[in-house]
């Protein structure tokens, strides 16, 4: 599979099949406008009144207070954002541009929800179906440990985004069974024999899980590779990558949900000198993946332009 394959996985999509010919009768019938239009009025009025019974009831549930009123809502839109991605034509990247719209969908879905995982932590800890992982403890080189450094780089990426709000789950080597969040980031560092290798690169599941993923990648390769100036390294992306375990939900049960985006990154090598230089300044990496993520965010109208 060739990079340029892979950097463009919605190009790929076959064209549009016609409409099969017995359906057409049908269709002459009407002008295939209205139809349309009528389609597309009663699936936003049932969405409208989802949202609108959504809020009313969270409403309700949170006027008698407490955490019970917090954990109902959590199921409640939890479970209409699974109405939602289960939806037709849900399998497209889908932005709802009418403000109303946008402002009622957000609402409903609370504040923004990020995983972060720091690779390798806790490795022994992984349960029965990733034992095998158990001594992934990550890459070693010159004294400094890609464990550390994961978790520095985290741990400013997490104080960055909660500062704007954002729920953050620091997660360690195992996830929660089917983990859900508005987006997870796996933070990894690479090392290798040869010190010349040098880069950045990332890899969301191969084949993508969902049409979020090609998206996410796209925001946070720009960032990183424009704010640290390090090489692309994506030729080297290796399988390991594409069938992350933690994102394997259709291997493992301690996976992240198919509905969210994820996405690894490998954010240099320890084992280079000038790659070394940007890992030894935590906040730099840090500050890169927040602004991926924040464009990623907006350009999926989930927080406001100026967030
Ligand atoms: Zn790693």
């Amino acid at each position: 599979m060739t990079g340029e394959e892979r950097r463009d996985p919605l190009a790929s999509r076959p064209p549009r099949t016609a409409r099969p010919a017995d359906d057409r009768a049908e269709s002459e019938e009407r002008p295939p406008g209205l139809l349309r239009r009528r389609k597309l009025l009663g699936r936003g009025f049932l969405v409208a009144m989802a949202l609108l019974l959504t809020i009313n009831v969270a409403a309700a549930v949170r006027e008698r207070g407490g955490e019970v009123a917090a954990a109902t809502f959590g199921m409640v839109t939890d479970g209409l954002r699974r109405v939602v991605q289960a939806l037709p034509g849900a399998s497209e990247v889908r932005v709802y541009r009418a403000g109303p719209v946008r402002w009622l969908a957000n609402r409903v879905l609370g504040p923004v929800r990020i995983g972060l995982q720091v690779g390798h932590l806790d490795a022994g800890s992984q349960p029965d179906e990733l034992a095998a992982l158990r001594y992934s403890t990550g890459g070693h080189h010159a004294g400094l440990d890609e464990v550390s450094v994961n978790v520095a780089i985290v741990d400013a990426l997490a104080a960055r985004l909660r500062g704007r709000g954002a729920v953050v789950d620091v997660l360690p080597a195992t996830v929660p069974p089917r983990y859900r969040a508005d987006l997870v980031i796996s933070v990894h560092l690479d090392s290798n024999p040869d010190t010349a290798r040098s880069g950045y690169k990332s890899a969301h599941f191969w084949p993508a899980r969902n049409p979020r993923e090609p998206q996410l990648k796209l925001m946070i390769d720009r960032a990183v590779l424009k704010a640290t100036r390090m090489s692309d390294d994506d030729a080297n992306v290796s399988g390991n990558m594409f069938e992350y375990y933690a994102f394997n939900d259709r291997r493992f049960e301690h996976a992240v949900d198919r509905g969210t985006p994820a996405l690894l990154v490998e954010l240099g090598y320890l084992s280079n000198p000038a790659d070394r230089r940007v890992l030894e300044t935590p906040d730099t990496l840090a500050t890169a993946l927040e602004d991926g993520i924040v464009k990623y965010l907006i350009s999926m109208g989930r927080v406001p332009a100026k967030w």
